[in-house]
């Protein structure tokens, strides 16, 4: 049993990571930018509470200095999930690098001082195959993302990232292991969780006509969250990256398994493909339909090979993911049927 420091307990991938530790046994202290509102923190509270861990929250925000040398203190381990993930970037891209970057070298100088054996940072393939991971190979933990083609999120995860691997690089006595996930999708643990599976709320919901025809190497969040304890555990693993993420999926096949799923039950899930031009229209009034523009009809194709091999890390089946991801959303009253 370790004690794990989680940093930005409120988020999606946070959640799912410190059940997936407190399951193992591990004693967990989480962050949060603020403990005032304490529906923000209730799913977290009641999953400690069923799986019997302890697991303690603490206030830090990555954009000060504030707090976080109290927040390591004591911990084996960080796991540094925290980073500003908007569904739509901000005008001044300085709000998503600056919290990002600062942020990650705020983490790791407070886990150096205080002694921590590992940090695991979830860095993403933004970082790995962004502008430019849309041709006919597949994409390996050897890529990294060209700076001067990336959207401000990519450029946010790849300065973050860098900025790690630079900094242990001074500090040899902190061991550092990046998670690269593709686009996240699986059950969401509250109501106002957002990011990726926004999509397939979109889709459920039927926000959207029909479908463009855009893909991603997608991954189940509990999957990652495996990965992250993996990545802690195994001492081998310390110095690399590790994709997480499958082989490319169209929106089209989301769609379909949605509709299956889902249609008996009322919901309309669009099915059919959206032309190319009706996107670029939609795209004039909807920042984040304009964000894929660049990627209609390109195939995202990265290796895994490498997490399982190393780590001995399995993804589970596709349809499991989205269909878990469809009902959770269904369950919590996000979407409702017509
Ligand atoms: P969420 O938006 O659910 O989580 C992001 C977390 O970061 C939240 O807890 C948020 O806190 C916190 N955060 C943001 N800005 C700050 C700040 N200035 N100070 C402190 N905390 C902050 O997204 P995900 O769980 O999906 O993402 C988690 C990580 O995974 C991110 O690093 C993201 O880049 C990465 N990732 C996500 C993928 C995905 O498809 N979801 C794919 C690949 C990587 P608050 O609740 O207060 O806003």
């Amino acid at each position: 049993m370790s004690r794990v420091l989680v940093t930005g307990a409120t988020g999606y991938i946070a959640g799912h990571t410190i059940e997936e530790l407190l399951t193992a046994g591990h004693e967990v202290r989480g962050t949060v930018r603020s403990l005032r509102d304490p529906e923000r923190v209730a799913h977290l509270r009641r999953l400690a509470e069923s799986a019997g861990g302890r697991l303690e929250l603490v206030e830090a925000d990555l954009s000060a200095d504030a707090g976080w040398d109290d927040a390591v203190a004591g911990q084996d381990y960080v796991l540094h999930t925290a980073s500003p993930f908007p569904s739509v970037p901000p005008r001044d891209e300085a709000e998503l690098v600056r919290p990002a970057v600062d942020g990650t070298l705020r983490v790791l100088g407070a886990s150096a001082r205080a002694g921590v054996r590992r940090v695991v940072m979830t860095s993403s393939l933004a970082a790995v195959s962004a502008a430019g991971g849309r041709d006919d190979r597949r994409y390996t933990e050897e890529d990294w993302t060209d700076l001067d083609k990336a959207a401000p999120y990519a450029r946010s995860k790849t300065l973050a990232e860098r900025a790690a691997w630079d900094f242990v690089a001074d500090h040899p006595d902190l061991e550092l292991v990046t998670v690269q996930p593709g686009l996240v999708l699986g059950p969401v643990q509250h109501a106002a969780a957002r990011t990726s599976v926004s999509l397939v709320r979109r889709l459920l919901a039927r926000e959207i006509p029909a479908v463009p025809q855009l893909g991603f190497a997608p991954v189940d969040v509990r999957d990652v969250a495996r990965a992250h304890r993996l990545a802690m555990e195994l001492p081998a693993a310390a110095g690399n990256r590790y994709i997480c993420a499958g082989d490319n999926l169209w929106f089209g096949d989301i769609a379909r398994i949605l509709a299956d799923e889902f249609g008996p039950q009322g919901y309309r899930v669009p099915t059919r493909r959206m032309p190319v031009w009706a996107l670029w229209v939609i795209g004039r009034f909807d920042r984040e339909v304009r964000l894929g523009l660049d990627f209609v009809g390109k195939a995202e194709q990265v290796s895994a090979e490498k997490a399982r091999r190393e780590l001995g890390w399995e993804m589970r089946p596709v349809r499991e993911t989205v269909v878990d991801t469809g009902r959770s959303l269904v369950g919590l009253g996000v979407v409702r049927a017509r």
